[in-house]
């Protein structure tokens, strides 16, 4: 079986392979830094996780670039509301978003690229497009001619061919009943930050940051962009004009775009003000893990709807996953080995590659690795799992994880419950009693990397958090 993925381009699951040699390049629309990033920004992150660890785990290197875009209007005007430069402002909540994004194990991109540390680039592609006759100056500000570009469109698949030619706008999102030429230079306005330049005094639009910085560190054609379906139009279809207009080549062969995560059925987003960021449920007890499983778990073109009950379910489902782990490492197993053990880990991790090559299909995935786990549960109260067979078991879960990344609990106190650590103790006391000494002592690692620390006295056990 073929990896294949979903192209917004093309509307198509197409097999990928990268244009050249065993290295994916990949381009990534990262945060706006004007406030904490929410958990719906944080689903289009899992996802483009997820696609990197896939991308490795079919034997690929990955050089990905994620631009943090730390200039724009909302955060000019919160940095002016609080009397800082607009440096300081983002700074502060660029460091939040890689501390959240390390929470929920998400890997750095091998290049983050701050916008303000790349403003050479786009003048130089702004200068390209001028030369070329794609841009038109009106009041200090530079815009791109769309009419001049006949591809207009190609990738939110509409039909702009009756346009307003010269009809201007200077915000970085619209409708796409309202095509019209974007800026790519915005003009000086007093108090604002601004940069020099040959063609005036201004700051990029948000479109040709990423343009700029994608070509510069990824050459003309990409093998894949991506980012949330709301980024679709206008921001790359005004990606593609720029940059196609400029080299005369495609831009990216694959595009692809995550749904959103919504709340009672509405995108969430802090326009609407019914968001949650990271913070707020790491504070409400909720392990990263859960938040992590939660928002991988559905495939990545389906909405997901995010509810407390959905959560609770992943974190259960992560507890499963955990006592089959320390299952497999410490039952009594006999000598030998199962044929039937070995093909059904077999046949799980088949089933689990054959749905991640299938355009990242989490959901049957996950399904795979849970009728193992039944299937082998049962196998294993009837002693049907032997000795051999145990890496095998712990084979389907290490690759699971490799892609998941949820089964080491993050060190918290607050992860376990009291009812929770009491379970586990009694647990250890039973395995105790039936010389499960293996299972006893693991258990007690368990937790003590939630941070509790349990003390044997001869009235019992006793334990603390750390
Ligand atoms: P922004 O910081 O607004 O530029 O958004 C960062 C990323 O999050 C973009 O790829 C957006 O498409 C994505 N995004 C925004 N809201 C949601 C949502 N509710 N669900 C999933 N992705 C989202
Ligand atoms: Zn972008």
């Amino acid at each position: 079986m073929a990896l294949r993925f979903y192209n917004t381009l093309t509307q198509e699951l197409e097999v990928f392979k990268p244009l050249i040699g065993n290295t994916v390049r990949m381009y990534t629309c990262g945060p706006t830094v004007y406030n904490f990033v929410h958990i719906g920004n944080f689903r289009t992150f899992t996802f483009q996780d997820i696609l990197r660890r896939w991308l490795r785990y079919r034997g690929y290197e990955l050089n990905h670039v994620m631009n943090v875009t730390d200039v724009d209007d909302k955060i000019i005007v919160n940095a002016a509301k609080e009397g800082r430069s607009i440096e300081e402002y983002t700074a502060e909540f660029t460091r939040a978003f890689f501390e959240d994004a390390a929470q929920l194990r998400l890997e750095q991109p091998e290049h983050v690229s701050l916008a303000t540390k790349h403003i050479p680039a786009m003048v130089n592609a702004i200068e390209k497009l001028a030369a070329k006759g794609y841009t038109y100056e009106s009041e200090g500000s530079i815009y791109f001619r769309i009419a001049k570009f006949p591809q207009y469109g190609k990738l939110s698949h509409n039909d702009f061919s009756g346009i307003r030619a010269g009809a201007r706008v200077d915000v970085d999102e619209y409708d796409k009943a309202d095509a019209r030429d974007f800026v790519l230079w915005k003009a000086r306005k007093e108090g604002e930050r601004y940069w020099e330049t040959p063609f005036g005094d201004g700051r990029p639009g948000w479109h040709i940051e990423c343009s700029a910085m994608a070509m510069e560190y990824l050459g003309d054609t990409l093998d894949i962009h991506a980012g949330g379906v709301d980024l679709t139009f206008p921001h790359h279809e005004n990606e593609i004009a720029q940059s196609e207009s400029i080299t005369g080549k495609p831009f990216a062969r694959f595009w692809l775009h995550s749904e959103h995560l919504q709340i009672e059925s509405q995108k969430m987003s802090k326009s609407l003000g019914n968001f949650f960021t990271l913070r707020d449920l790491l504070n409400m007890d909720y392990a990263p893990e859960a938040i992590r499983y939660l928002l991988a778990q559905v495939p990545y073109r389906k909405k997901l709807n995010f509810t407390f009950d959905g959560l609770k379910a992943a974190a259960r489902s992560i507890e499963r996953l955990r006592d089959f782990e320390l299952r497999i490492q410490s039952a009594k197993l006999q000598p030998g080995r199962s044929n039937e053990a070995t093909e059904r880990s077999e046949e799980a991790i088949r089933r689990f590659e054959a749905s991640m090559d299938e355009d990242l299909n989490t959901a049957e995935a996950l399904a795979a690795v849970f009728e193992y786990i039944r299937a082998t549960n049962t196998a294993l109260d009837e002693g049907q799992v032997k000795e051999d067979n145990r890496w095998e078991a712990a084979r389907v879960l290490e690759i699971f994880d490799k892609v998941f990344d949820v089964l080491s609990p993050t060190p918290s106190s607050a992860t376990l419950s009291d009812a929770a650590i009491e379970a586990k103790i009694e647990e250890r006391k039973q395995a105790k009693s039936a010389r499960n000494f293996a299972l006893a002592d693991e258990i007690r690692t368990l937790l003590l990397e939630n941070g509790v620390i349990l003390e044997d006295t001869k009235d019992g056990v006793r334990w603390k958090r750390k």
